[in-house]
């Protein structure tokens, strides 16, 4: 029986990883489930799951949560803040940690969560952008595994070559294919993208998922952080990752070897394959997901548009430059896309705080979580300041 700690339970990722462990009883236990301010939401789920520690994020509301818990007639403590997070992640009663909080605040929990050696299922791709050295240096200093839930990794998890360390130069693999769905205005010019409404972009035509990553996908930022975060969990160079639209989004990405060979994993869009994957890892156990008739597939793949969504192409250059540029361009689309959500900044605009943000902070290497906060910090602030300028100018 593995025990499990879910961070992010309330969120999209949180119900699907809950719908496949609630499949299996019989092999994993809910040990911690963790939500940011949804006191009633996150007690609900404890009434549920039973889990032996909930955690809400904001510690003003633990109170409220202790209260909501025993309104509930449940056992399950009650915990509050960052390092009730943190050491949750490395506790020694939870055997696998599931990062799916959404943006920099899952980042403490999925770097102790790596240090400790846990099974780190990792949705939180935002951790592994702003701070890759950091998290490849806790992987290998805990000796545990990370396997990927976002479905491009994961599908790349499953399809590279098992044997080694240097995937190029011992695995034969020529170029990482990370599959894009387009997102919901694929096929659009900037003319039409200019009154687009937070609504009309989390709409996305193939997955359900939390408003952050919603606008991520429309704007092509979301395969630019993935890009960003094969580099940093496969560790292949930058110029073998590609990109390739793929509008159904059942092919979940490909591993192309050099003897002209490509692996590709196929499925439904549904998170809960690529958790039930990662849970189970090496053996396969039922996701819940409808089967596919394969007979009934018509797959289609074109080259991304990255003059109109040029959020993929900053994301690039984010990476060739290094250092701590992914943090910065990661910590400036966070405070975009919230502008955007809260309507005080338009959808073409989210590409511009960005660039300007980075032709502002040249990078800088990454030495520690403190440093790199702290340019984290700095990033955002000037995003803000560029927004407001923009909107007084
Ligand atoms: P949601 O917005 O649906 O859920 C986010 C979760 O994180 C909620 O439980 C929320 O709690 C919690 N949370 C938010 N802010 C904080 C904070 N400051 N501190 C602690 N907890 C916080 O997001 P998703 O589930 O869509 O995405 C989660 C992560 O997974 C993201 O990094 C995303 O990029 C990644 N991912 C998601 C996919 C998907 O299909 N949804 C696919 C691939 C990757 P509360 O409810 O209290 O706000
Ligand atoms: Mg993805």
């Amino acid at each position: 029986m593995k025990s499990v700690a879910l961070f992010g339970a309330t969120g999209s990722i949180g119900g699907s990883a809950l719908d496949v462990l609630e499949r299996h009883r019989d092999r994993f236990r809910v040990g911690v489930l963790s939500a940011h301010r949804n006191v009633e939401a996150l007690a609900d789920l404890c009434a549920k799951h039973e889990p032996d520690v909930a955690i809400i994020a904001d510690r003003t509301l633990r109170d409220a949560l202790a209260a909501a818990l025993r309104s509930r007639g449940l056992k399950t403590q009650a915990e509050a803040g960052g390092e009730a997070l943190e050491q949750a992640a490395q506790d020694s009663s939870n055997d696998i940690v599931i990062a799916a909080i959404v943006g920099a605040a899952g980042l403490h929990s999925t770097l102790a969560a790596a240090r400790a050696g846990k099974r780190l299922l990792l949705a939180n791709k935002e951790s592994a952008v702003m701070a890759g050295p950091l998290l490849r240096a806790a992987l290998r200093k805990g000796g545990g595994e990370l396997i990927p839930i976002d479905s491009e990794h994961n599908a790349l998890f499953q399809c590279l070559p098992p044997c080694c360390d240097d995937f190029a130069a011992h695995g034969g693999v020529r170029k990482l294919w990370l599959t894009a769905s387009g997102g919901p205005f694929r096929g659009r010019t900037r003319e039409e993208l200019q009154h687009i409404t937070p609504d009309q972009a989390c709409a996305h035509p193939n997955w359900r998922m939390g408003r952050k990553i919603s606008v991520d996908s429309a704007t092509l930022m979301n395969k630019g952080l993935e890009v960003i975060e094969a580099q940093v969990l496969f560790g292949i160079d930058a110029n073998a990752i590609d990109v390739v639209v793929h509008p159904q989004s059942m092919i979940h990405s490909l591993v192309e070897y050099v003897d002209g060979s490509f692996l590709s994993q196929l499925g439904q869009p549904d998170m809960r394959t690529a958790i039930a994957h990662a849970l189970a890892w090496p053996e396969r156990i039922e996701a819940g997901v409808p089967r596919l008739d394969p007979r009934t597939l018509s797959l289609q793949f074109e080259a991304p548009d990255e003059e109109t969504f040029r959020c993929l192409a900053l994301a690039r250059a984010a990476l060739r430059a290094s250092g701590d540029a992914p943090a910065l361009l990661n910590a400036a689309n966070e405070v975009a896309v919230a502008a955007f959500l809260e309507n005080s900044l338009p959808f073409l605009g989210i590409p511009d705080v960005i660039e300007a943000v980075l032709n502002e902070l040249p990078s800088q290497p990454v030495v520690d979580v403190e440093t790199l906060l702290q340019r984290d910090l700095t990033a955002r602030s000037a995003a803000q300041r560029i927004i407001r300028e923009r909107v007084s100018g």
